[in-house]
């Protein structure tokens, strides 16, 4: 039986992160992820190959239209789809040697194939050729991940009806794609395949779009999208979605098997030729042996933890998007490397309060912290900074100046309790955002540093000046 000190089940973001600690501190540690590829879904279907499409396509709209505002004359843009995706390929799998390459160096073992809990300290792993060995180890790290949510009536098929996994990797345009969801996911494939050309329907059932952002900026967000072409349609329940004369057995007729019809209540079915299911995802914990070691998922497939990552049974630990949370790859990391540096120290923690969220939409959004909704709701006292992207200098001169940057500062301590941003870059601007209230910064601190001109940060800046009324450029 091969030993370790710890045994992590999954090489995901999570999962990678935290044997790469355990090694680093000493610990013998080993990987078992079932994929050829390590990254999980972050790397192999999640966000990499999302945002290099979004960026390729992004470049393509450019090229498009945009470009010749600049007085560049691009003449007639063409689209080859084929090079788009092997580019995307490319960026995934030089990632996943990147990976692989930093576990060699950190001397953790991998197993690649499935790794299965087989009662305390144990795992049994199947390798790809069928082959089985016992693993043991003190401490075994849950990092098992999450899967797509299919809502009951969608018939998905992998091929006209998918998930993000198969949208990610389509060989032609779609001429009709409908989004079921319209969350970060929905939006963002959805957006890929609106600026390559395809008629774009989304549908969500709430009434309003990117539940959890804030509203003011998911408002201003849906306006924008809706300008770019997204057909986005609010409070719609979708019943089915199927193949064109699937599910009632008689046999399709070329034309029709390359149809699909997406049925809702209350409006006319729609008709079109893909259909993305993107309502969710849930953990990836059914098959992992819980049962003989004790462990109960709640109804919704997570495994509870405490505060250092420990499970119900004793050494077993459970970390990123198969634990309660943000199932976002930063927040899986941060997991990672806090259960591994808890288990040697006793102490570990992650500030759940202000793990960052970003939709890479053009214009992107970003978020750290409470929401407006949220602060209102608890009854907190607050004052309020807004700075537009039109009003910096930076964003006129990358012509991109949609959108704001919204400071949420404690009325009382001007504390930052929540930053908001729509525009050019928030993904990177948040960041700034999330350190200074990580180490407990006012307004009053961010509109004291000096700010490099003319960049985007500015528009932070003038936001947290904007809370006590004093932006000076708007
Ligand atoms: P995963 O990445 O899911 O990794 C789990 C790994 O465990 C998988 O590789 C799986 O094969 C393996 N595994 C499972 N069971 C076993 C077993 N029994 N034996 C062996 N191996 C096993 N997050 C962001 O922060 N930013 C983004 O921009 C972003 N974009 C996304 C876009 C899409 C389309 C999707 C689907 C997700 C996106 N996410 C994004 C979410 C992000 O991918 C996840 O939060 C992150 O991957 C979670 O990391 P994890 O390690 O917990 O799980």
């Amino acid at each position: 039986m091969e030993e370790h000190d710890v045994i992590v089940i999954g090489g995901g973001p999570a999962g990678y992160v935290a044997a790469i600690r355990a090694a680093q501190l000493g610990l013998k540690s080993a990987v078992v992820e079932r994929e050829p590829q390590l990254g999980g879904t972050c790397l192999r279907v999640g966000c990499i190959p999302s945002k290099a499409l979004l960026e390729s396509s992004y470049k393509y709209h450019l090229a498009c239209g945009e470009l010749a505002q600049h007085g560049v004359n691009v003449g007639k843009v063409s689209l080859d789809l084929a090079t788009m995706m092997k580019r995307k390929t490319d960026v995934v799998s030089a990632l996943a040697k990147g990976i692989e390459a930093l576990l060699a160096k950190n001397k953790v073992v991998r197993y690649a194939g499935t790794g299965r809990l087989a009662g305390p300290g144990r795992v049994a792993f199947t390798a790809h050729d069928g082959s089985t060995a016992s693993l043991s180890a003190q401490r075994i790290v849950l990092a098992v991940g999450s899967k797509s949510v299919v809502l009951p009536g969608i018939e998905v098929d992998g091929r006209l009806i998918g998930t993000s996994t198969e949208a990610l990797s389509l060989d032609a345009v779609p001429e009709h794609l409908v989004v079921i969801g319209g969350g970060y996911i929905g939006l963002e494939l959805g957006s890929v395949w609106r600026r390559l050309g395809a008629q774009v329907t989304v549908l969500e059932y709430a009434d309003r779009i990117l539940m959890g952002i804030d509203a003011e900026i998911a408002s201003d967000a849906l306006a924008l999208f809706r300008k770019q072409g997204l057909d986005i349609r609010l409070g719609i329940k979708v019943k089915s979605a199927r193949v064109v004369g699937s599910g009632r057995g008689q046999l399709l007729d070329k034309a029709a098997a390359h149809r699909c019809l997406v049925e809702c209540e209350g409006m006319e079915a729609i008709e079109c030729d893909r259909v993305l299911a993107a309502t969710g995802r849930r953990p990836a914990t059914e098959d992992l042996g819980l049962d003989t070691v004790g462990i109960s998922c709640d109804p919704r497939g997570f495994i509870a933890v405490d505060a250092l990552f420990r499970t119900a049974a004793p050494g077993v630990y459970a970390i990123g998007d198969c634990i309660p949370g943000p199932m976002l790859a930063h927040k899986a990391e941060e997991d990672g490397v806090a259960c591994i540096d808890g288990m040697q120290t006793g102490w570990a923690h992650v500030n759940y309060d202000l793990v960052p969220a970003v939709v890479f939409t053009h214009p992107e959004i970003a978020a750290v912290g409470k929401t407006e909704e949220q602060l209102v709701a608890a009854g907190t006292a607050f004052r309020k900074g807004i700075f537009p992207f039109r009003a910096n200098g930076r964003a006129r001169t990358i012509n991109d100046v949609v959108g704001k940057v919204k400071v949420l500062a404690d009325a009382t301590t001007d504390s930052i309790l929540g930053v908001h941003i729509i525009g050019p870059a928030a993904g990177d601007l948040i960041g700034e955002a999330a350190a200074a209230m990580n180490f407990g910064a006012t307004a009053e601190d961010i509109a004291r540093v000096c700010h490099a001109h003319p960049t985007l940060p500015e528009a932070l800046k003038e936001a947290a000046m904007a809370v006590s009324g004093r932006a000076i450029h708007a």
